[in-house]
């Protein structure tokens, strides 16, 4: 179902030959399909050397339509099908190719916005990234141009992700342009997810950083392998060629490591950003997409009309092409990057495509490793995996740790029994995971339960997920079964403890005040509890939502202090009938919990509609193929598909409904083109774009992005 163009290189003998058409046929078992024939994107003179392939203008090229993206199809292109060139031998002027498409998993993705300040200092101004219509098409398309996915699913968590304590009165911001920053809000995304119900299985979640943020050159940062990491959300080709979009490449990249990528040597220092490929430089040196060869390998663009450009850029095999046909592996550090087959191989394999075109490169580690990512459980101790499954008690710990220093800090200690079913699942899978991955420290870092008489209940190493440019200070997230008569839990190195949580003897006490049952909410909605501590201690607190009645819980504020919490935006807030709300209180250790009485109603949300293309003051020629491309995602009901996007033109009527749709028959004239997303409860959100079919009026229209 992928976005797809089909090229065709062609040559003649023996002299050039200008304005030539060609056309292509498609027939699946034998049988011509709808639309065939089609006449390419261009009119070319052929060469007699066959041109050269990185110029568009050398080659043919043709827009393939979704239903010819399906199944096993013979792809026919007929040169000079018109005769319009007088030839001598028309018998090499055809070619068949018989490819198969094969649907590969989706990405299912939410992005979250990070509540951020330069240096950590919070008298500098809040920078929390906001994500609006244009930035998401430019942004999370460069997911679908380099990963193979059949579609990304897109969900965006609008309330801002805070530093711990983020209301007491001491400083505790978190410095990005440091190790020990990069990686706590790392952390920070991988408690959200933890406590969060996903409400689809795998699924990613991408911190966004804001783009003026100072990182100290660092992009993102992604657990490998995994299913958390962050992006700075550079919307802007930041000096790279037009096709390069920084924060969306960015994001591929993480989610790249995500995906159990590592590193390839391009610049020489990748590897101070975790380890490398060892397969590097083979099968490519120097940086190489693949090998420089006229005939290999070369990227194209499908999606060139996203970033404003009137026709796809090619991007050379070979790293000298001057620009802005150069590009570089996408696992690499040096700019602007495309993906080179070698990690496109790798990723269909984890998106459920078999790709054996590199094994025989691969080292037994390498294969071990993709194994393990693939189906982590699957070498899980039995044990330890049967423990965790069975337990009904556990330790939730996360924290943050300095390698070269030896000190440690733990971020969250909770005692709960009723993690999430996916955070569930994520320990089980890093039970897989660290058979194989994980920082290797010489004296290796442990999470210990200790009773109250100091004697050790249970240790165990602690996995340092991390393998991208983490530097020296690491993040961990450990769920375990609840030793019992644990009184204490600690990091040690060695028999040195380097950090430590005490178990008061009493748990705290809550009561959710407000919403109880029969409120309907609006802005400015506020939970309300009482608690205290029979101990005396301080308490913080989690707020969680249920849109079905208890059934599943989203967080949606973490670490709270004092005795109510306004919730930033309800449009975060599946809408519901069903509504309940949860407060977690916890001391720093003990957990207590409690549930509105009743349920409440949550107004739904309308859906974000977004056009991917065509690009607003594009202009098309009478007759010929306008693609219109967009998506919708909503609260309620995840993404919007089929029926459910409809196309208008303000000068021609209704064109059809659906993510992808071909138009050639536009009449002559400016058209507002309107994609109108509704959802299931009838709530409709829409974007515009405006086109011209013939030459353009002098008049400069703007974009119009609306959502109601
Ligand atoms: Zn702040
Ligand atoms: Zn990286």
């Amino acid at each position: 179902s992928r976005y797809t163009r089909a090229r065709a290189y062609v040559s003649s003998t023996p002299y050039n030959v200008s304005s030539v058409r060609a056309r292509l046929r498609a027939y699946r078992g034998g049988v011509e399909l709808a639309g065939s024939p089609r006449g390419a994107n261009n009119i070319i003179t052929v060469r007699t050397d066959g041109g050269n392939r990185v110029n568009l203008n050398d080659s043919f090229w043709f827009y393939v339509p979704p239903d010819w993206r399906s199944g096993t199809v013979t792809f026919r292109v007929e040169v000079n099908y018109d005769n319009a060139v007088p030839e001598s031998n028309i018998g090499n002027n055809s070619l068949s190719r018989t490819v198969t498409f094969r649907e590969s998993q989706e990405l299912n993705l939410v992005m979250v916005p990070l509540h951020l300040h330069n240096h950590g200092n919070r008298n500098n101004p809040t920078l929390s990234y906001y994500a609006t219509n244009s930035a998401f098409t430019s942004l999370l398309w460069n997911i679908l141009r380099f990963h193979p996915i059949s579609r990304i699913n897109w969900w965006y968590y609008e309330s801002a992700e805070y530093p711990s304590f983020h209301g007491w009165p001491f400083y505790n911001e978190w410095d990005v342009s440091t190790s020990g920053g990069k990686s706590a809000i790392l952390s920070a995304i991988e408690w959200k997810n933890f406590w969060t119900w996903d409400w689809v299985s795998r699924l990613h979640w991408m911190g966004m950083v804001h783009p003026s943020l100072d990182t100290d050159g660092g992009l993102g940062l992604g657990n490998r392998p995994g299913w958390n990491s962050w992006a700075k959300m550079i919307n802007s080709h930041d000096g790279w060629p037009d096709w390069y979009i920084t924060g969306g490449n960015s994001m591929s990249h993480e989610l790249g490591h995500n995906k159990g990528l590592q590193h390839v040597n391009c610049s020489g220092n990748e590897s101070s950003g975790g380890s490398t490929d060892p397969n590097y430089p083979w099968p490519y040196p120097n940086c190489r997409l693949s090998a420089v060869d006229t005939s290999g390998y070369y990227g194209f663009d499908v999606h060139y009309q996203i970033w404003g450009l009137a026709s796809p850029t090619v991007l050379s095999n070979d790293p000298a092409a001057s620009s802005p046909n150069q590009a570089f592996p996408l696992m690499g550090y040096r700019r602007p990057r495309w993906i080179s087959p070698y990690e496109y191989c790798k990723l269909l394999v984890q998106y459920g495509i078999s790709c054996g075109l590199f094994t025989q490169f691969e080292t037994a580690q390498q294969r071990l490793e993709e194994a393990v990512t693939s189906n982590p459980l699957a070498f899980a101790d039995p044990g330890e995996l049967r423990a965790l499954q069975q337990a009904t008690e556990y330790i939730a710990a996360g924290g943050l740790i300095s390698i070269t220093a030896g000190t440690a800090e733990f971020n969250g200690v909770y005692q709960i029994d009723n993690p999430a079913p996916d955070a569930r699942q994520e320990a089980a899978e890093k039970l897989g995971y660290r058979r194989v991955f994980g920082l290797q420290v010489e004296q290796p870092f442990t999470l210990v339960q200790v009773n109250a008489s100091g004697q050790v209940l249970d240790s165990r190493e602690i996995y340092l997920v991390n393998d991208d440019g983490e530097g020296d200070v690491q993040h961990f997230l450990e769920l375990l079964p609840l030793a019992p008569g644990t009184t204490r839990v600690q990091i040690r190195q060695g028999d040195k403890v380097l950090a430590e949580r005490a178990a008061s003897p009493n748990p705290p006490t809550v009561q959710l005040l407000a919403p109880n049952g029969g409120e309907q909410l609006g802005p400015g909605a506020t939970v309300r509890w009482s608690a205290s501590d029979p101990d005396g201690g301080d308490l913080t607190f989690n707020v969680l939502y249920s849109a079905d009645n208890g059934q599943s819980w989203r967080l949606i504020g973490m670490d709270l202090t004092g005795d109510s919490f306004e919730i930033p935006s309800l449009t975060d807030l599946p809408g519901s009938s069903q509504g309940r709300m949860r407060v977690v209180a916890s001391d720093g250790f003990h957990t207590a919990q409690d549930d509105s009485d009743g349920t409440f109603s949550v107004p739904g949300s309308p859906p974000l509609a977004v056009i991917l293309e065509p690009a607003t003051g594009t202009s098309a020629e009478p007759g010929s193929l306008v693609v219109l491309q967009g998506m919708a995602t909503d609260v309620e009901d995840g993404p919007l598909s089929g029926t459910r996007l409809s196309w208008r033109s303000d000068r021609d009527g209704d064109l059809g409904t659906g993510e992808e749709l071909a138009v050639e028959s536009l009449s002559q004239g400016t058209h507002q083109i309107t994609l109108t997303a509704t959802d299931s409860d009838g709530q409709s959100g829409s974007a515009t774009v405006t086109i011209y079919v013939g030459t353009p009026p002098t008049r400069l229209y703007l974009p119009i992005l609306a959502r109601p």
